[in-house]
């Protein structure tokens, strides 16, 4: 079979080569670290950095279509491969949504709203800034995930702070809002600029990492306007970014129940992991057949779910010794899919896996989940 690569050696890596395998394809995988979770399921890996010319040569002329898994690939990586071959997305993509004062112009700009905010590149900024964006959220507008290189300021003067803390890198301010929900849109988009949209998931995070995604199909006619709008505004986001692949955006709901975008992913996304095993096609599946020419397939869900993140905290029991979760006890429930990454070491917040539990309705998928979360100790309501 003919090969394809992959940017980036993490989990998202990983269920890419599942999917990529499974419809006839070989993976190459690029990835410094050793042991990494793609790096033992590729059929290859280049163990390099990132940016190695001579490891993007090789990955680029090994393989007919790259794409990557992580939003801090350098884009000039994906520029560079794009010489030799396919490439989605594309490095000027990526190079918008990795840096949140271009992505945030990019949004508002393509008609969709974001949260009030400025962007701080110098401290004069600050004290400039509009009173509206206290108490507000300091950002870093690179390289942050899961809520790292962030902080919370109720005051200009605690806003300084925090940037001085920063080092002074460029940064986003932007207002705190009420948030009533979090809702993401994933979706894929063809080179024949076919689209397909999933269903909404909502999403619970717990100290800033997503802990719970939840999707109901039979929700879809009530919530029918709210949806629409946001699959609306994440086809216009990725059609005006020229996008192929598979992107997510992140939506916040507030109290008067208006949509904010708050950022785009441009991969598959943790909050779209239930599309695996409650959807007709994965989106691992799609970003393969995006990078492959191949029809996109259907983004139905068949079933409800709930997605319960796993991070290495559970390995840990309360006098700090290290344990291995009870997965048997997790899957004594019969519609809950265990994933595990393979990741060597456990850490405290680190993600090691997910489950998604699936049912006929919302309310047995919620039944099994509450199951799974008492036996992991996991907090679900
Ligand atoms: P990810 O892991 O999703 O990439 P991230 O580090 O890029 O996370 P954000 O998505 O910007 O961070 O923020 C993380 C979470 O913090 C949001 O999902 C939301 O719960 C909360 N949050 C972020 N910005 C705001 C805001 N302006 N108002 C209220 N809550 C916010
Ligand atoms: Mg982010
Ligand atoms: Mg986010």
């Amino acid at each position: 079979g003919s090969w394809l690569g992959m940017v980036g050696g993490g989990q998202l890596g990983r269920m890419f080569c599942h999917a990529a395998q499974s419809l006839g394809y070989k993976v190459a995988v690029l990835d410094p670290a050793a042991g990494c979770p793609a790096g033992g399921v590729a059929d290859r890996h280049i163990q390099a950095a990132y940016d190695d010319p001579t490891a993007l040569e090789l990955l680029g002329s090994l393989c007919a279509a790259v794409s990557t898994e992580f939003e801090n690939v350098p884009a000039d990586s994906l520029r560079r491969l794009a010489r030799h071959c396919a490439v989605s997305p594309s490095g000027d993509a990526v190079a918008v949504v990795q840096d949140r004062i271009l992505e945030k112009a990019f949004i508002t700009q393509a008609g969709v709203p974001v949260a009030p905010y400025c962007a701080v590149t110098d401290r004069s900024h600050i004290a400039q800034a509009p009173a509206n964006l206290f108490p507000g959220i300091l950002k870093a507008a690179r390289l942050g995930y899961d809520g790292k290189g962030q902080a919370r300021v109720t005051s200009r003067e605690a806003a300084l702070e925090a940037f001085d803390a920063f080092g002074g890198v460029p940064c986003v301010l932007e207002a705190m809002l009420p948030l009533a929900d979090e809702i993401s849109v994933v979706m894929a988009r063809g080179y024949d600029d076919a689209c397909v949209v999933y269903t909404p998931a909502h999403n619970e995070h717990r100290d800033g990492i997503l802990a719970v995604s939840t999707v109901d199909p039979a929700a879809v006619q009530a919530r029918q306007s709210l949806y629409a709008q946001a699959a609306q505004a994440a086809r216009r986001i990725a059609g005006q970014l020229d996008y192929r692949g598979v992107l997510c955006v992140e939506f916040f709901i507030l109290d008067d129940g208006s949509l904010v975008a708050n950022e785009i992913a441009p991969r598959p996304h943790n909050s779209g992991h239930h599309t695996i095993n409650a959807c007709v096609s994965s989106q691992f599946d799609q970003q393969v057949r995006v990078m492959t020419g191949l029809p996109l397939g259907s983004a139905h869900s068949h079933s409800a779910s709930v997605m319960l993140n796993i991070l290495g905290d559970l390995w840990f029991d309360a006098a700090g010794q290290t344990r291995e979760p009870d997965w048997a006890g997790v899957l004594r429930f019969d519609h809950a899919h265990l994933h595990l990454y393979g990741k060597a070491e456990a850490r405290k917040g680190r993600k090691m896996g997910h489950i998604t539990v699936t049912g006929a309705t919302l309310g047995q998928a919620r039944e099994q989940a509450a199951g799974v979360a008492r036996v992991l100790g996991l907090a679900y309501s």
